[in-house]
């Protein structure tokens, strides 16, 4: 971690300014704390392979005790959660290597790790509307000098589409510390991961943020009431603006249900301004046609009541709530590669693209993906071995707009 996002940071317990404790064991690069110990008023907690673990679950106090005792190696073992020494070499064999990819790690960390569908959420029907979103309204409240934090981000593919509208990088909070690593290496490289709980006060000093996102989570916090105010506390300035995404509907079922709200319920979890709520449906369909997606709507109840998921918006800005265009990239953020979804198989001077589908369950839940994601496609022989790349224009750029063809991250698969 930089050593300056101390500043940043406070203790989720007694507020207190968190400082690097110099007589226990530490290590540090330049700017960069790698391994040590962050004391308080009322505690301390370990800095694990350079993410500070600002909760205190048992796997973090066990953390603490190897970074006292030098060795930070097992430190991260502990956070990695991995549960026996084989299991922990191969995971350690496979991460060491430069060349390893997203897809091996989340495999060399176990099937108990829930990263399975995680190589495919580029294209999945949720993100495809978060990040269409996120960057609607990151590009209409963020200025150059703003940051933004991505609050239960997981492995950080929404920090990415932050990363993309400030130049300060972005905080990713999550409380699995696992994920934030990732992010760190292969999702969203540049980030500031930090590992702390969100069904806790957020170790972070009010106004820190412009924005703070919470997506495809908040369902699955049980103190909501608290977490509202506390990424309405984080955010200051006229253009601090909370972002929750992707919450499930307490009178619609969907897939992970987790424990979600009726609409007015998430509307009375703000006290201090007043939210704007959408059904997700209308937003979708705004994306799948390319645009604009319109945050000037009004949802009516009925709309709001029947669609499950929502997304809510709280801010002063008056730009938000405006029709907002969807740009289409011709240059990759990493780089331009195949859609996993997608098999590949020779057929002339062309090569012929399936979708098909990691299992039922998967179909169950994104199977909306249909909807632009096309069955069958077509791409030249020459085509495909251009991929990966950087740039995109003609029949190549017709693929990014399908989502055949992805920006993904370097080394994601
Ligand atoms: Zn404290």
């Amino acid at each position: 971690m930089r050593a300056a996002t101390l500043d940043i940071l406070r203790c989720p317990y007694c507020g207190g300014r968190l400082s690097l404790v110099d007589s226990l064991f530490y290590s540090r690069h330049g700017d960069e704390l790698q391994d040590g110990i962050l004391g308080c008023h009322c505690c301390i907690f370990p800095i694990v392979d350079g993410i500070p673990v600002l909760h205190l679950h048992p796997a973090s106090a066990t953390a603490r005790d190897h970074v006292q005792n030098g060795r930070p190696d097992l430190a991260r073992r502990t956070m990695f959660g991995l549960g026996t020494e084989a299991d922990a070499d191969a995971f350690e064999a496979v991460a060491k290597s430069p060349a390893a990819t997203y897809r091996q790690v989340v495999e060399a960390l176990g099937p108990t790790f829930e990263g399975g569908y995680f190589l495919y959420r580029f294209s999945d029907p949720t993100f495809i509307v978060a990040d269409a979103v996120v960057r609607a309204v990151a590009g209409t409240v963020m200025t150059s000098n703003a940051r933004a934090i991505d609050v239960c981000g997981g492995s950080g593919h929404l920090t990415r589409s932050l990363m993309s509208v400030s130049s300060i990088a972005p905080v990713l909070a999550d409380l699995y510390f696992a994920k934030v690593w990732l992010a760190r290496r292969f999702t969203a490289p540049g980030c500031e991961p930090v590992c702390c709980d969100g069904n806790a006060p957020l170790p972070f000093v009010p106004g820190a943020f412009t924005l703070a996102t919470c997506v495809d989570a908040f369902m699955f916090i049980w103190t909501k009431r608290q977490l509202v105010g506390e990424l309405t506390r984080l955010v200051g300035g006229d253009a601090g603006t909370v972002l929750i995404g992707h919450t499930h509907n307490e009178r619609t079922w969907s897939p992970s249900h987790g424990q979600p709200l009726p609409p007015e319920g998430y509307a009375d979890l703000f006290e201090t301004v007043e939210p704007r709520l959408f059904g997700e449906a209308h937003l979708f369909e705004d994306v799948v046609g390319g645009g604009p997606l319109d945050l000037s709507r009004r949802d009516s109840k009925e709309d709001l009541d029947r669609d499950p998921a929502l997304t809510i918006i709280a801010t002063r800005h008056p730009g938000v709530f405006a029709r907002h265009s969807l740009p289409q990239p011709n240059a990759a953020v990493g780089e331009f590669r195949l859609n996993p979804l997608y098999v590949a198989e020779p057929n002339g001077t062309n090569v012929s693209l399936r979708l098909r589908f990691p299992g039922d369950d998967y179909e169950q839940e994104y199977g909306a993906c249909r909807r632009y994601l096309p069955d069958e496609a077509e791409i030249g022989r020459s085509d495909l071995d251009a991929l990966p790349t950087a740039q995109v224009s003609g029949s190549l750029a017709d693929l990014v707009r399908k989502r055949v063809v992805l920006d993904l991250p370097k080394h994601y698969y």
